[in-house]
């Protein structure tokens, strides 16, 4: 879509609130109020605020959804000048500035995708003084014609989101973030922030040193999402266990699904579109235009499931993903929590859920195997998987081992499937041993087989293969009838993700580990999960199927709040704009539920700002006062 400049046909500057000359707190939070329609900040965004207002630098670690961008976007409308943005990815600079824009904040960026007059028509507006916030991807700040317009005008802070894209270990390295020090020896009285949702001390070592952020002071806020339920469910036939998941607990709302390959993407968005879902798929094999399309697609409407490789997500920053589900095992707990963070950032329920199976530790060892890069690089993916694994397998508190990850304590959560739901487990040692034998009598007589073989030999099955191998004369055969091949197989999974078993990745075939001795010497209690068939299914309410957004809400309300979503979604496509800039469903639950009559009531309701309260406040006061009243 052609876009204007800001006042040229877009959002007239009128709607700007002019910086006030109050004491920084109070003016700041006259902005948070009258622009964003918040009453209080959050967490640390005070602290940050005040500190970068006051010329300080900052380095923010906040999680996804944490509310970074509020950090420098209200210091850079309480300072004087206009604040840079330096923020990797083009393609979502649009949706900001918008979402700015829409709050009556003046905005632009400057970027590839534009004519000559639209660039200039914001270069101009920015030398003017008319720009509160620009926004640029690092090539184009680094450009030296670039360095010497922001020269001429006066940049308030230089705010570097995505920060952790300086860490050369990432997978979200880009090679510009390196040379952003330069800001410092330019600039060095202007303020910078540098933000990240990454959480790892290595990262923020990384960060605070190659962007000479020597000085800066650090803000890290607790990492807990507390409004995303986390659930890992044994795989068992995945894509119906996502339709259920969509139809019983998410009918109509947005989400994410994250495959392993480009493939699966494409065969799953096929299949998910077959069963009535607006799926649609994204990975970096699609042409460009397709790609720009669905993610469009997705940021816009409301309701849409994209299906997609982890090539997908960064920057997203659409606040009403309801559920981020994973039907392959993340590499590690980093990107699983990166992934899962992208859900629910309105701060209402979200789910993060995991399908996970023996095949995709095999799968995952076969591709460390496979990688390139030294030993060290291997033991380091093993490391990382490994405890990917543990919280995949653990009995305890999810949210609990997630936090530990990144240094946190916490007490149990009560919002994960493992709170919820507390598994059984139970003293495996014998089962462990049982199969270990089986696999120690096959090694000895030089032979290695998959799950397949070894547990039809511990259930006594006289199979072709048993026969003719002579297996049906082993020790071990015919021990296991206790436990169903399911079982076996959880069995298994357990061992092989506890490293008490170990799996070839390249044929899948099973052989002992070093730590398998101490299990068959019974030095060593192994406990395992119990997984009654159908764990998934335990918690399933009965009620009917509602988007998750307005699941707790009475059922009048929740009708209004579809009203709401319905006129929302017409001003959204009139204007071109997603529909989440015009309103967050935080927003529409709240009006839905407190009906307001007046537009002082609506200003009253976060999210309303005085932009929005003026250009939105008469269309959704008519759709409340249209809808049928409450019952009593
Ligand atoms: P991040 O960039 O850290 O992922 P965002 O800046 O996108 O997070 O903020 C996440 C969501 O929280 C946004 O929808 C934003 O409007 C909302 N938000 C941020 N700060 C506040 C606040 N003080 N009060 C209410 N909502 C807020
Ligand atoms: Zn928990």
């Amino acid at each position: 879509m052609e876009r204007a400049a800001p006042g040229v046909g877009g959002v007239p500057y009128a709607d700007h609130v002019p910086p006030t000359t109050t004491a920084p707190r109070d003016a700041a939070h006259g902005v948070l109020r009258t622009v964003f329609g918040y009453d209080e900040f959050r967490g640390l965004q005070a602290d940050v605020i005040d500190h970068v207002v006051a010329g300080g630098d900052a380095v923010v670690l906040m999680p996804t959804g944490g509310g970074k961008s509020l950090c420098y976007q209200i210091p850079a409308l309480v300072r004087e000048g206009t604040g840079i943005v330096v923020s990797p990815l083009i393609a979502l600079m649009h949706d900001q500035v918008d979402a700015l824009t829409t709050a009556g904040v003046r905005a632009g960026y400057l970027n590839s995708t534009q004519g000559y007059d639209e660039r200039a028509a914001i270069e101009r507006a920015y030398l003017a003084g008319e720009l509160d916030l620009l926004y640029l991807a690092p090539e184009r700040l680094l450009a030296p014609e670039t360095l010497e317009l922001l020269d001429r005008g006066s940049p308030a802070l230089f705010a570097i989101d995505e920060a952790h894209c300086v860490s050369q270990w990432g997978h979200d390295f880009r090679p510009e973030y390196l040379r952003l020090s330069v800001l410092h020896e330019r600039w060095p009285h202007v303020p910078r922030l540098a933000l990240t949702a990454t959480a790892t001390a290595a990262t923020h070592a990384e960060i605070r040193s190659r962007l000479a952020l020597g000085d800066a002071r650090d803000f890290v806020a607790s990492f807990d999402r507390p409004n995303i339920r986390y659930r890992i469910v044994p795989k068992d036939n995945p894509r119906a266990q996502l339709l259920t998941l969509l139809r019983e607990e998410h009918p109509g709302d947005a989400g994410i699904v994250y495959c392993l390959t480009r493939a699966s993407v494409d065969e799953t968005a096929a299949w998910l579109a077959a069963q009535g879902v607006d799926a649609l798929p994204y990975h970096a094999g699609l042409d460009r235009s397709v790609r720009a399309r669905n993610q469009a697609r997705f940021a816009r409407e409301d309701g849409v499931v994209m299906v997609a490789t982890i090539a997908f997500g960064m920057g997203i920053d659409k606040p009403d993903v309801r559920f981020v589900a994973h039907l392959d095992l993340p590499k590690s707990i980093e990107g699983y929590y990166q992934e899962t963070g992208r859900a629910g950032r309105d701060g209402l329920p979200a789910t993060a859920w995991l399908a996970y199976g023996l095949a995709d530790v095999v799968q995952q060892r076969r591709l460390i195997a496979t990688s390139e890069g030294d030993d060290l690089h291997q033991r380091r993916l093993a490391q990382h998987l490994d405890a990917m694994l543990a919280l995949c397998e653990t009995v305890g508190c999810r949210r609990q081992r997630l936090l530990s990850y990144f240094g946190e304590e916490s007490p149990p959560c009560g919002n994960c499937d493992t709170c919820l739901d507390p598994p059984s487990s139970y003293d495996g040692t014998v089962p462990a041993q049982k199969l270990l034998s089986t696999v120690v009598r096959l090694e000895q007589r030089g032979q290695r087989y998959g799950v397949g073989h070894v547990v039809d030999v511990l259930r006594g099955k006289t199979t072709e293969r048993v026969r003719s191998s002579g297996h049906d004369e082993l020790s071990t055969f015919g021990i296991g009838t206790d436990l169903s091949d399911g079982q076996w197989r959880t069995v298994v999974r357990q061992l092989v993700a506890g490293g008490l078993l170990g799996v070839e990745p390249l044929h899948s075939t099973l052989h002992l580990t070093p730590e398998s001795a101490a299990v068959l010497r019974g030095e060593r209690e192994v406990r395992l999960r119990d997984e009654p068939a159908g764990a998934d299914h335990a918690r399933r309410t009965k009620r009917t199927p509602r988007p998750a957004a307005s699941a707790d809400l009475l059922p009048e309300d929740a009708e209004l709040f579809e009203r709401l979503r319905a006129w929302r979604a017409g001003v959204a496509h009139e204007a071109g704009l997603p529909a989440y800039v015009v309103f967050h469903d935080a927003t529409l639950r709240d009006v839905a539920s407190r009906r307001p009559a007046t537009l002082a009531d609506l200003a009253s309701i976060g999210g309303v700002g005085a932009a929005k309260l003026e250009r939105y406040g008469a269309g959704v006061l008519g759709a409340v006062a249209g809808a049928p009243d409450p019952a009593p």
